[in-house]
């Protein structure tokens, strides 16, 4: 018997061959009705035999193309038409618009083989792209999804790529990037004038000058990179030199796997998501003889690698070299450049060349990072594709009201709600310049207009001199709501994982303004969604200088050593006091005693910077982390033993004194025990006592849960250590993966905060 069926599917569905996928299904069926998007989606009718409507069904469910995601699919009955044949329906604007969009995503092997082939009409075109792969965050102005609403609205179709386009049985059915070497974008190779430089092929020129040593600026998916021959050091050292960045890690694209583990260790877990269609860069640990320049990421013992992601990327790593450094084309600290007139006067500067093209980036984003840690891929910094896949919140937050939080200060991402997927912004960057601060407000506006999302609430650090807080403030039309920075990082950790706590929160961070006024960063709170009570904390120390502490560890080991042994500490006999300047010294101490700029601050980032300054691993840092990355790094991994603490009280909240860990330090120094050994045990002094602490406050609460978040968490060994001790004494523990433990993770956890607690209002 004929019946006939309404779906309705939702999810990653649009600009993703949805729909040629459902009409070819249709017709295998011999079914008849329509396919159509719609603003929430795609709605489906289908007309056919009683016995073939379930397992159409079925089938659109487990056949659905690879970059779809299908969060929900319900049909039922509806009257039949006796209609014949099955169309796809054009698309319409809707009233509302959450369909959701793709991420951008790496080239498919398809278009890849095509791209090779000496008799495909797209033979090494560097824009080849289908259903199934190739730009789309980067290129949307507007939903839905449709050739006009991109940046390649100014390239019109020649008729090989039109007839494509409109016919359902092509790969490039409705491909809103479609081009060819006829009708599409073209690549162009300019010198640091901007002027063109005259040679047959701009990829084969650019690959010649990257082997002479020169720099080219890459204009890619998200941004320019610069890249440069990764084994010519002198190369290396000119990129680092002229981009004023000292000894952070540069990013390195390989063209394999094979040769990504030529140059690095990669377990299984590794090979797989380097070689994931989101293309993220992942750490890996160096490998002895690499062959890369030192340069690379000096005193690190890992390398971070990626594999090409669009087709341009796979014509320049035919180069005759190992690697390329591809780090982000933007002065230090700067957003990265996507606008070819910036580009050229900002990056023209620092490379001797462009590879450039005239398809236009409507939203700069930064190439994902991760880590594998215990066998688990996580992120850390979130962005090009992966953004805009909304984190999804437990379904009993369906009736949160819509938020925008504006994250923190540092590694700063925003977070826009609506019902209960939280869609993170890319990364934005450290919120220090008005460079920031625009890119920060052009991509709160984007994600409006595309998510279109109008938010009722406006989430804030509590810290008011950031440029987030104040923009917040700025923004008369919406109440503010302000979060403490470290209830945010364990809300965060709880959205991710759907729950809503009460759980214990193990906050192991930076910084983070307090609600007693000063700086924290090394709590434990026992906390639900909504609000927190502060439990346990490391001992305050004073910051002398405030942020000129977090750049000079030196200050804080100082601050530390005269904490416990007062003007007595001149006379120890360990090298760091030999190091220090006596009259610098002097200076801060006074600033200490006086209380001159200077905060008290708990923060676990803070006492790895005196650690890493006290083994003198570290005196002044080149970039945020440094000294506690480089103290990680040094562990011997066999040492034994751990430091003696003690704990104190303070107003009911239990304080973790470290004094007794800073002489047992400074004993092992001057017995001459090895740096390595002592970072060892003061990572299993730390992970010890944070344990301790929150199986004490668990057995007052009876409460089994823990979620740990805050940039000390990139540390594996902290992770790993606090995850296995909890676990072992019966608690479930929470940590990140798919957001960043650091500050990237900021504005979900004030989202769902503020979120809460006016739904608490409202009720
Ligand atoms: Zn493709
Ligand atoms: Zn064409
Ligand atoms: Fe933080």
């Amino acid at each position: 018997m004929t019946k006939r069926a309404k779906g309705a599917v939702r999810g990653i569905v649009q600009g993703v061959g949805f729909r040629p996928f459902v009409y070819q299904l249709a017709r295998r069926y011999h079914l008849a009705g329509y396919v159509s998007n719609t603003a929430q989606g795609v709605d489906v009718e289908v007309e056919g035999p009683e016995s073939d409507l379930p397992r159409f069904f079925d089938d659109v469910r487990s056949e659905s193309p690879p970059l779809a995601h299908i969060r929900s699919l319900e049909w039922e009955e509806i009257p039949v038409l006796n209609e014949t044949g099955f169309v796809i329906r054009m698309s319409r604007g809707g009233a509302e618009r959450s369909a959701l969009i793709s991420p951008d995503v790496c080239t498919c092997p398809d278009c890849l083989a095509e791209m090779r082939d000496p008799s495909d009409r797209r033979y090494r075109y560097p824009f080849i792209n289908c259903t199934n792969c190739g730009p789309r965050y980067t290129i949307i102005m507007d939903i839905p999804y449709d050739r006009a609403a991109t940046s390649m609205k100014k390239f019109e179709m020649c008729p090989a790529c039109r007839k494509e386009y409109d016919d359902p049985d092509s790969r490039r059915f409705h491909a809103q990037p479609n081009a060819c070497w006829d009708c599409g974008p073209k690549v162009t190779l300019r010198n640091g004038a901007g002027e063109p430089v005259v040679c047959p092929d701009p990829v084969s020129g650019a690959i010649s000058l990257l082997t002479e040593g020169g720099i080219l600026a890459v204009k890619g998916l998200g941004g320019y990179h610069l890249a440069v021959d990764a084994a010519d050091h002198k190369a290396v050292i000119r990129l680092r030199r002229r981009k004023h960045r000292e000894e952070k890690p540069l990013a390195l694209m390989v063209k394999d796997l094979e040769t990504a583990r030529e140059i690095a260790r990669l377990n299984e877990t590794e090979a797989r998501l380097l070689a994931s269609r989101e293309r993220p860069i992942v750490l890996l640990g160096k490998r002895r003889f690499h062959g890369l320049s030192p340069q690379i990421s000096p005193r690190n013992t890992d390398f971070g690698l990626m594999l090409p992601y669009t087709p341009l990327h796979y014509l320049l790593m035919e180069g005759p070299y190992k690697a390329l450094v591809m780090t982000s084309g933007n002065m230090t600290e700067e957003p990265v450049t996507i606008d070819n007139g910036a580009a050229l006067e900002v990056l023209g500067r620092i490379a001797d060349y462009f590879l450039t093209h005239d398809r236009d980036i409507y939203l700069r984003s930064d190439d994902s990072v991760l880590r594998v840690t215990d066998g688990v891929p996580r992120q850390i910094r979130r962005s090009r594709g992966y953004v805009p896949v909304p984190i999804f919140l437990s379904e009993a937050l369906t009736d949160l009201p819509s938020v925008l939080a504006v994250g923190g200060e540092l590694k700063n991402t925003v977070c826009l709600t609506k019902e209960n997927r939280a869609f993170m912004s890319q990364h934005v960057g450290d919120m220090e310049n008005l460079e920031t601060l625009s890119f920060f407000e052009q991509t709160i506006a984007h994600l409006r207009r595309i998510l279109e999302i109008r938010p009722r609430v406006l989430a804030h650090d509590l810290h008011p001199d950031y440029l987030s807080s104040k923009y917040a403030k700025s923004q008369k039309e919406l109440p503010t709501q302000a979060v403490q920075h470290h209830h945010a990082h364990i809300v965060s950790c709880l959205a991710e994982h759907g729950v809503q706590g009460p759980v214990l929160g193990v906050a192991l961070d930076g910084t983070g303004l307090g609600t007693d006024g000063h700086i924290w960063g090394g709590e434990v709170m026992l906390a639900d969604l909504a609000s927190f009570e502060r439990k346990a904390h490391l001992d305050y120390a004073p910051l002398p200088g405030g942020d000129a502490a977090a750049r000079h560890p030196w200050r804080m080991a100082l601050a530390y050593l005269d904490r416990a042994y007062g003007d007595a500490l001149f006379d120890l006999d360990i090298p760091f006091v030999e190091r220090i300047d006596d009259q610098e010294a002097r200076m801060v101490l006074q600033m200490i005693r006086k209380g001159v700029n200077t905060p008290l601050v708990s923060s676990c980032g803070r006492l790895f910077d005196a650690v890493s300054a006290l083994l003198c691993l570290r005196h002044r840092i080149a970039y945020e982390g440094q000294a506690a990355i480089e103290l990680d790094m040094r562990q011997n991994r066999k040492a034994t033993g751990r430091y003696p603490w003690r704990t104190g009280r303070d107003e009911g909240c239990l304080v973790l004194l470290t004094d007794d860990v800073v002489r047992a330090i400074v004993d092992d120094i001057s017995k001459g025990v090895s740096a390595g050994i002592i970072s060892r045990r003061f990572h299993r002094t730390l992970i010890h006592m944070m344990s301790e602490v929150v199986c004490r406050i668990g057995e007052e609460t009876g409460i089994r849960a823990a979620a740990l978040s805050g940039g000390s968490f990139q540390n594996a060994t902290l992770l790993k250590g606090m995850t296995r001790t909890l676990t072992e004494k019966g608690f479930t523990v929470y940590s990140h993966a798919r957001v960043p433990p650091n500050d990237g993770c900021i504005a979900l956890g004030q989202a769902v905060c503020a979120g809460m607690s006016v739904r608490g209002i409202e009720h």
